[in-house]
Parts: C-alpha cells; sequence; structure tokens
C-alpha cells in the first residue's frame, strides 16, 4: 500500500505536457539515492566526528531534495540539466575540500550514461556532451589526484565515503539500465502485438469478421504445398443468389446484415482445418482440408440447407435466402489458379440451372 504510494509518487507527470515519463523518474530516483547517500555520509561524519565531511554531506540532500520537489513542476529537460549542474558542481566542491579518494568523480560516469538515454535525437549533443566529460573528467585528475584536500577526512572517514560512493554509483547506473531496459522491453512488446493486430486486419474481413481473399489464397497456397500434412482438398466458391434484389429491397444495411449472418454460419459449419473467406462482394469461398470431394458435397449440403433456413430479421419482415455453390477438387496437376477457375465456372453453371444448387 505505501510502497505503491511511493511508487505512484515519484512516476508522477512533470510540469511538461507530452513528455516521457521514464527520465523524470529516473532523475527522482538518482536524488533520492544522492540524498540517501549523503545522510549515509553524513552519519560516518557524525561517527568519526569530521567537520569538513558533516559541512558538505548535511548541505548536499537539502540541494536534491529542492531539486526533488523542482521536478513536480519543471520540464525534465530543465530538471536534467539543473541535476548535471548540481552533480558537476558537487563533484568539483567535494574533490577540492574532501580530495580525490573519496570517489565522487565517478559520479561523472552516470550524468554521461543519464543523458545518453534521455535523449532521442541529438546524437551530436551527446558526443559533445561525453567530451566535454572526459575533459572535465582529466582536468580534475590532474588538478586534485596528488593534491591535498582543504578538508582531508580521516582514513576511516574516507574509506566509508569511498565505499558509500561506489554503492551509488553502481546503484545509479544499475537502476538507469534497468528502466531503460524495461522499457526497450515493453516497447518491443507492444510492437510485436501491434505488428499481429496489423496482419490480424490485413487478413480479416471487416464487415463478416472472416479471413479475407489474401488470407484464404495463402492458407490454400499452404495446403496445396504440404499435401504430406493436410492431404486432399476442396474448394467451393458460392454466392448469394438475387443479392442485388435484397439490396434493392430492403436496403444495403440489410444486405449488410445478411452477409454478417451468412459470414456467422459460414464460420461455425467450418472449424480446425476447413476454412471459409468472404471471396469478395456477396461471394465467399470454402475450403474443406483432407477430404475428397464427395465428402465436401455432404458438408456443403447441410450449410445449403441451413443458408435456406436463415432468417434475417428486419422490423417486421424476415429475409432470407439462398446460395448457389461450385464445388472443385483440388488437382495437383492442374495448380491452384485452374482449381479456382473450375469452382467458379461451376458456380456459374449451378446459376444458369436455375440457382441455389451444389454443382460438383
Ligand atoms: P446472382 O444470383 O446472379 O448472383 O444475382 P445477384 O443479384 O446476387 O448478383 P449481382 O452480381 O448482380 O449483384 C451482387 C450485388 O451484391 C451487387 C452489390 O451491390 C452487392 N454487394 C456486393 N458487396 C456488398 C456489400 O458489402 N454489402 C451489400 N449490402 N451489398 C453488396
Ligand atoms: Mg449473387
Ligand atoms: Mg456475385
Amino acid at each position: 500500500m505505501l510502497g505503491r504510494k511511493a511508487v505512484d509518487f515519484i512516476g508522477k507527470d512533470t510540469g511538461g505536457k507530452n513528455e516521457a515519463k521514464k527520465v523524470i523518474v529516473i532523475l527522482r530516483i538518482m536524488m533520492l539515492s544522492i540524498g540517501f547517500y549523503c545522510l549515509l555520509g553524513l552519519l560516518g561524519g557524525v561517527f568519526f566526528g569530521d567537520r569538513g565531511v558533516l559541512t558538505l554531506y548535511g548541505i548536499l540532500p537539502v540541494v536534491f531534495l529542492g531539486l526533488f520537489c523542482l521536478s513536480y513542476h519543471m520540464r525534465k529537460v530543465y530538471v536534467l540539466w539543473c541535476f548535471n549542474c548540481c552533480t558537476i558542481l558537487w563533484v568539483c566542491v567535494v574533490v577540492h575540500y574532501l580530495g580525490w579518494n573519496v570517489g565522487v568523480q565517478h559520479l561523472l560516469i552516470v550524468l554521461l550514461v543519464l543523458y545518453f538515454f534521455s535523449d532521442y535525437k541529438h546524437h551530436a549533443g551527446k558526443i559533445l556532451f561525453a567530451v566535454c566529460l572526459v575533459v572535465f573528467r582529466i582536468l580534475l585528475f590532474h588538478l586534485y589526484h596528488r593534491a591535498t584536500a582543504v578538508w582531508a577526512p580521516e582514513g576511516g572517514a574516507e574509506t566509508v565515503l569511498q565505499v558509500l560512493s561506489t554503492i551509488t554509483i553502481f546503484w545509479c547506473i544499475s537502476v538507469i539500465a534497468f528502466i531503460c531496459s524495461e522499457d526497450g522491453q515493453e516497447l518491443e512488446g507492444k510492437l510485436v502485438e501491434y505488428n499481429y493486430q496489423l496482419e490480424e486486419q490485413a487478413n480479416t474481413d471487416t464487415l463478416t469478421g472472416l479471413s479475407n481473399r489474401r488470407k484464404a489464397m495463402k492458407y490454400m497456397e499452404k495446403i496445396a504445398g504440404n499435401p504430406e500434412i493436410y492431404g486432399d482438398f476442396c474448394l467451393c466458391i458460392c454466392d448469394i443468389d438475387y443479392f442485388k434484389k435484397v439490396n434493392d429491397n430492403y436496403g444495403h444495411d440489410c444486405g449488410d446484415e445478411v452477409l454478417k449472418s451468412i459470414g456467422a454460419l459460414l464460420k461455425e459449419e467450418l472449424q480446425g482445418r476447413d476454412i471459409a473467406a468472404r471471396w469478395g462482394g456477396e461471394e465467399f469461398l470454402l475450403v474443406f482440408a483432407g477430404c475428397n470431394g464427395d465428402e465436401a458435397y455432404i458438408k456443403l449440403e447441410q450449410i445449403r440447407r441451413k443458408v435456406n433456413a436463415l432468417k434475417v430479421c428486419r422490423g417486421d419482415t424476415a429475409v432470407s435466402v439462398t446460395m448457389t455453390f461450385g464445388l472443385a477438387e483440388y488437382n495437383f496437376h492442374q495448380g491452384l489458379e485452374a482449381t479456382v477457375k473450375e469452382a467458379d465456372e461451376k458456380l456459374y453453371l449451378g446459376k444458369e440451372q436455375g440457382r441455389d444448387v451444389i454443382i460438383f
């Protein structure tokens, strides 16, 4: 409960709209971590009675706490630069007053990593920032690594601060890496899901929810190319009889309702490896996998009867339709295209013969 509240508090939005939350969350964690590090340093100063440590490690938590509060009102980019400036200033002051061995100069690495993860666009800026930090770090080393610090802490206090600095720096880099890698994985997951949805949309007929022509072709190519898995198959092209009249008499919306109902019926009838697809307009394609023409004919006869019995209600009137079916067995020698053509020709033969029939 308390943990949840703390997470919500740290994750609260910034002053600026449309800003990525990730960086501000990292910055807040950094500020709290450095604040906590200073408090521990302060305790070390109290324990060893070190005046210099007490002074500097007493001031810093106040600075970072102030910055933490400002992060709720300022834009991310300003918070980031304030954090950078405060940290650089802090490094200079500590190295000057407490000496090189306290190890705060490694915080510059945290700044570098943070900057690289916080900016998506400005590559030149990142390189410039990295170069500046390296130059600054070398300069500091040159000036201070042999110099005697103004308030050089005692051996014990120095060791404690060195250990605390090391832990804090490793912790900060781990936090940045953890949050940014999580973010990347989450994005990747979303992208995969989005691609999947896009593919589904590209393969689905929006009105009936059935597979569309593209998906049906792909499926037929798959089963035609793997006879050892799928065996023989048949395909049928079927078309609603006098559908234009449905539109003319009851309206286009009613026509759509009929298409949807027939789509649902076909979906229910064709399960497993059998599929139904909207071939175009008021034509559907049915694939019967793993069966010969006679077996498919029996299934089709049942579908034909169910279509006849179907009533699509429209106010007080119930619209009913019939369908004509052209059935062809897939023939390995003649290929897929020719089999589709054969089913199509049989459909038109059925239309000529008076409709509401299956031609095989
Ligand atoms: P036949 O028995 O010879 O197939 O006659 P038909 O009237 O069904 O055939 P025709 O090809 O003359 O008309 C098909 C109609 O289907 C024309 C078109 O407006 C309608 N249609 C095609 N797609 C849709 C659709 O998505 N929704 C609706 N409501 N009507 C559609
Ligand atoms: Mg028709
Ligand atoms: Mg038609």
